[in-house]
């Protein structure tokens, strides 16, 4: 899963940053209003985390944007303004859930793990593909109940798959969703990710679970 982190202290977004990439989700992180609306405006993100005191363009006016714009992607809002008032505003602006500064690490990622399984239609922590478990709040993977070992970005890509199973995801959805702002992409990354996740969860000798569509990209097979 891949976060936006919109915060301008440095210290909130440096550690909210570093605190997420740790969880496991790719971070990118932006500390003004303009540039956390123009990379939500180029980029897919599964959630956005967004201060409302922000320089430049403030955080209510980031939201009204993107939600008149049709972005429905989930934003997490951050206030130090704990008053009714801004909670009512936030909600009608179309925010999908609040804390208050401050707040404890541990409530804001479990806030954002519950925001991305509801965006994604999913009510427990585990995807059953077939004999494939994946667990979405501890990120872990098994086959008939043997875990598999998986880096951050392959699984980020199983994960993307995993939950658009039977669907064609795009080589440029997934490049855009297996990096962040940290690695820069080349032109086959993609495929070199596929390929490292197809021998971790492919068995031998048997057809791949994740078909390439000639033109189109990757889908990952329903048993
Ligand atoms: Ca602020």
């Amino acid at each position: 899963m891949k976060i936006l982190v919109v915060e301008d202290s440095d210290i909130l977004r440096e550690s909210l940053a570093r605190g997420l990439r740790q969880a496991g989700y790719l971070v990118d992180a932006s500390p003004d209003g303009e540039d956390g609306f123009w990379r939500i405006e180029e980029e897919t993100y599964d959630a956005i985390v967004l201060d409302l005191g922000l320089p430049k363009l403030d955080g209510m006016n980031v939201l009204e944007r993107m939600r008149a714009s049709r972005n429905q992607t989930p934003v997490l809002v951050l206030t130090a303004r704990d008053t009714i008032d801004d909670r009512v505003t936030g909600l009608r602006a179309g925010a999908d859930d609040y804390l208050v500064k401050p707040f404890a690490f541990d409530e804001l990622q479990a806030r954002l793990e519950a925001l991305t399984r509801r965006s994604n239609g999913v009510a427990s922590n585990n995807l059953h593909i077939g004999d494939l478990t994946i667990d979405l709040a501890a990120r872990t993977v098994d086959i008939d109940g043997v875990s598999i070992n998986l880096s951050r970005r392959e699984y980020a890509l199983l994960e993307m798959l995993a939950l658009r199973s039977g669907k064609v995801v795009s080589r440029s959805d997934i490049e855009a969703n297996i990096y962040d702002e940290h690695v820069e992409p080349n032109s086959n990354v993609v495929d070199a990710a596929v390929s490292i996740l197809r021998k971790a969860i492919d068995k031998k000798d048997e057809r791949s679970r994740i078909e390439t569509v000639r033109g189109q990209g990757y889908r990952l097979l329903q048993p």
